[in-house]
């Protein structure tokens, strides 16, 4: 079976088979893992071990702090506003999708939120112009910009112009699927349950200079400060997911580290959308500027089979495929745990499905 589910979406099956193995005695401690003080220091040295094991992944220079808390991708939409601005500041924010319009609408309770840039249309697809940056936007507090928009599939791999502006960076779907420049961003976080482990972490990489600035209403777990003077143990951290993310950046490092990733997740995507490409059959109505590699939404050229498709697909062992409900058709998402075989099942069985309905 290959599960192309969004998120939660699968994580590598050799951490799974790893984390069974010591489920229910983790580190000869006759305790699972999820049974234990997160201030022991079993559970500690694990929390110390992700948090360098992510830091080598993506080369985090020293003046970032890595955090491990909660409340998901959409609790750092709160999170960033409050720490980062204060009520009449502005925040500017370049809208691709669904997911960094509710980064707006949950700032614009904190600040004013201001959309400087949006995703557009090219030969009839969505794709993402580069918005212009002038004199007037250089007070604000940052600039938000989600560079993987996993429901519509839309992903662009270039900065936004912000002088000096800090970004913030939404890279919920994306994080650790190609290397990156840690030092051109302000702010990075990411819910985990896509490319990181199971829900219910989310992990934040700031700038120190933008830690200590909370407002004073900031609730305490979402104060940057408070989280990184506590080693992210303020209060009780998602401990299991902790420490299921410290055996994904393991398996991570395992596989040569995010260049390997990188070139792994390019061959996946192009793998697909050639086969969407092929003949007007399945369609993308991303421009292919902006198609993600992550998260591949295609339509059929007659919806009338969408079904079909789903049910065919789901006996051929390949599941979750429907496409949000904002979208329609179908989506299938590449997450780093799924292999290259996976991909190569998918484009077969959508060859064939062509063939018998085409
Ligand atoms: N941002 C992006 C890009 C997402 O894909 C998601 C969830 O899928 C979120 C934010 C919201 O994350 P959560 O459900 O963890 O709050």
């Amino acid at each position: 079976v290959f599960n192309f589910s969004a998120g939660p979406a699968m994580l590598p099956h050799d951490v799974m088979v790893w984390a069974k193995d010591e489920f229910l005695n983790w580190r000869d401690s006759g305790s699972s893992v999820m049974e234990v003080s997160h201030r022991g220091k079993d559970f500690r040295e694990v929390a110390a071990e992700a948090e360098q094991d992510l830091r080598d992944l993506l080369a985090v220079p020293d003046n970032y702090h890595v955090l491990f808390t909660h409340g998901g991708g959409r609790g750092q939409f709160a999170a960033v506003p409050l720490n980062l601005s204060a009520a009449d500041q502005t925040s500017l924010h370049l809208v691709t999708g669904s997911w960094s319009k509710g980064a707006v609408s949950e700032a614009s309770k904190f600040n004013h939120a201001k959309v400087v840039g949006e995703v557009a249309e090219k030969d009839g697809l969505r794709y993402v112009p580069k918005p212009a940056f002038d004199e007037s936007m250089a007070d604000a507090a940052y600039y938000h910009f989600c560079p993987n928009e996993t429901v519509d599939g839309i992903e662009f791999n270039w900065l936004p112009e912000s002088g000096d502006v800090p970004l913030v960076a939404d890279m919920s779907s994306t994080i650790l699927s190609r290397p990156l420049n840690i030092k051109d961003y302000g702010v990075i976080y990411a819910g985990a349950q896509k490319n990181i482990g199971p829900s219910g972490l989310s992990v934040v990489i700031v700038r120190d200079d933008l830690v200590g600035k909370a407002r004073q209403e900031t609730p305490s777990i979402f104060d940057y400060a408070l989280l990184a003077e506590s080693d992210s143990m303020y209060n009780t951290p998602p401990t299991f997911s902790w420490y299921l993310a410290g055996l994904v950046f393991k398996w991570l490092k395992g596989q040569g580290g995010l260049s390997v990733i990188d070139k792994r997740n390019e061959e996946k995507a192009n793998l697909l959308y050639a086969e969407i490409n092929n003949t007007g059959f399945y369609r993308s109505n991303v421009h292919p500027d902006n198609r993600s590699r992550m998260n591949v939404p295609f339509q059929l050229a007659n919806p009338e089979l969408d079904n079909l498709f789903l049910e065919q697909a789901e006996q051929a062992g390949l599941m979750a495929l429907k496409g949000h409900r904002f979208v329609g058709g179908m989506r299938a998402s590449i997450y780093n745990a799924m292999p290259i075989n996976g991909v190569v099942a998918l484009v077969e069985f959508m060859q064939e499905f062509e063939r018998t309905h085409g």
